[in-house]
């Protein structure tokens, strides 16, 4: 799935009587992320990376702009409907439930459309309405209610014998309870006999709907599902009969709730919504925790696994439900460093088998370089660069970006350009091609490799101290026109002592910024 995102703009509103300013976020965020790529957003604290995301996953409403996933316009998609899977940095598991209950989870409430069943099968008379059908209930051999669905024609023929329900009298309706569940409705006629017997509940019927005669037989169980306070919440029916005692014979009324089934006209075909099977459930489930590698984990809570386990089980319920968009904020800064490095290559490895467009949030530089296939920079909610890591590294568009990425970083001096010569205290650094460029103060970034111990070289540091890091050495550099931190890697094998050294610079890794705009002049 492409996502695009077209001037997207977030303002937090401030406060005036508190002195407080409105803050831009996410300024006029244009960007184009390719079908099936991972692409990391990445900026310091505060730039904005965590608003975009949540304005992509509906979690916050843009002041500005749009988001589109393929050709829908989503802007305003509530975050449910949008197909996203998100993971972030607190990913919080439900304690109490196993690990395959939490995988589960988001499934248990979507509804999946369904058009193959009963098609044919279940003619609906333009006479009669597609949501109320009348029929009749009979007890089977075992005692379970099967449903016939007979014409309105024969209403009248039925015979009321309810020992299982409340007497009524009267032209009033009687709530029918049973275990506690209302379960039908009865309605009396005016000489109290009851008239009608409604199913307070939606049916789902199965495919073995149709008797031996072919007339209509409908398996449902109810099983209402009670919330905290009591109060029936949910009401599930899965295909299979009805476990009530029920009358030896009834006729009855199934209302279909607006969403959950819709009958056809005779013979055309039709759709309605279901909540997955437990068998479909469990493959699910099954497939995802394979994916992730928890399979063997799947009987735990929470609390007994480790925090890159832990990691995987929320990977897999943003999974679980195959979206189409992952989105991933900070999901890995709760674990150790070797965790991290595992569990970061565990998710470029999902994310390729799947082929889901994931964005990944991060802060740290090197993991959004080691993962994506494309990094977007971003700085006071404004993007600075989009590219493949190694482009953004080698190339970046200004001193921001270059300071940025490397680590350690990019080592920064007051320096000029004279005579198409780049210099720094005098020293020469590089040569520059472009010969337009004019005469100016700048500022010089040297990556730290970029460096190589020679006699001949013009450049002259001072080294303070040695830090020996086995294949590498780091060498700390005391320089009057050094910008931040001068730290120069090099090989263990070239022997460097503390004081002078001269040094020549690799053309490449030497970037030049104009010193007012911080552009990158070369
Ligand atoms: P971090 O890496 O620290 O999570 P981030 O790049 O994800 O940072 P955001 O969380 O997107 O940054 O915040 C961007 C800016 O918007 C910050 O200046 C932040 O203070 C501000 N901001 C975020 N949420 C709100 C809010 N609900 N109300 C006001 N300002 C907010």
């Amino acid at each position: 799935m492409e996502i695009r995102l077209k001037n997207l703009t977030k303002v937090f509103p401030g406060n005036p009587k508190k002195n407080i300013d409105d803050t831009v976020a996410v300024n006029d965020f244009n960007v184009v992320i390719p079908d099936g790529k991972l692409i990391g957003l990445l900026g310091p604290s505060g730039c904005g990376k965590s608003t975009t995301l949540y304005m992509i996953s509906g979690l916050q409403e843009p002041t500005a702009g749009e988001i589109w996933f393929g050709d829908e316009d989503v802007t305003r998609l509530a975050p449910d409907k949008r197909g996203i899977g998100l993971v972030f940095q607190n990913y919080a598991l439900y304690p109490h439930m196993s690990v395959y209950k939490n995988v589960a989870f988001p499934l248990t409430n979507i509804r999946i459309a369904d058009h193959k069943r009963y098609t044919k099968h279940v003619p609906c008379r333009p006479s009669e309405q597609p949501t109320h059908l009348r029929g009749e209930l009979v007890k089977d051999d075992a005692g379970n209610a099967v449903l016939h669905r007979i014409p309105l024609s024969e209403v009248q023929d039925f015979d009321e014998t309810a020992k299982e329900f409340v007497p009524i009298s009267g032209a009033k309706a009687v709530v029918i309870v049973k275990e506690q569940y209302p379960v039908a409705k009865a309605v009396s006629g005016s000489d109290g006999a009851l008239a009608s017997l409604a199913f307070e509940f939606p049916l789902v019927y199965t495919q073995d709907e149709f008797d031996a005669d072919g007339k209509t037989v409908l398996h449902a169980k109810n099983e209402p599902v009670l919330g905290a306070d009591g109060v029936q919440k949910t009401k599930i029916f899965r295909p299979a009969q009805i476990k009530v005692n029920v009358p030896e014979r009834y006729l009855f009324d199934v209302k279909h709730r607006a969403g959950e089934a819709i009958l056809g006209e005779d013979g055309k075909p039709f759709s309605y919504k279901r909540r997955l099977t437990k068998d479909e459930i469990d493959k699910l489930v099954h497939e995802t925790a394979a994916l992730v590698q928890i399979e063997n984990l799947l009987e735990r809570k929470p609390n007994q696994l480790s925090g890159g386990q832990q990691q995987r089980v929320a990977i897999a319920r943003a999974l679980v439900k195959k979206p189409k968009v992952l989105l991933l904020d900070e999901p890995l800064s709760n674990l150790d460093a070797r965790l991290r490095l595992q569990t970061r290559e565990e998710i470029r490895r999902l994310q390729k088998d799947t082929g889901i467009t994931t964005i990944f949030v991060t802060h740290d530089q090197e993991e959004a370089m080691s993962i994506s296939d494309e990094i977007i920079v971003m700085k006071l909610g404004v993007e600075q660069q989009r590219a493949a890591p190694q482009e953004v590294y080698n190339n970046p568009v200004n001193k921001f970006v270059a300071n940025f990425l490397g680590t350690p970083p990019i080592n920064l001096f007051k320096g000029e350009i004279k005579g198409g010569k780049v210099y720094i205290g005098g020293d020469f650094v590089r040569d520059i091609d472009e010969k337009k460029i004019g005469d100016q103060e700048v500022i010089v970034g040297i990556r730290p490799e970029g460096f190589i111990v020679d006699d001949k070289g013009a450049l002259s540091l001072d080294v303070k101290s040695i830090n020996t890091m086995g294949r590498d050495v780091i060498l700390n550099i005391d320089d009057v026109n050094a910008l931040n931190d001068t730290k120069i890697i090099i090989d263990a094998l070239v022997k460097v002592n503390v004081g002078e050294v001269r040094f020549s610079v690799k053309p490449v890794k030497c970037l030049v910024f104009d010193k007012k705009t911080e552009e990158r002049i070369i």
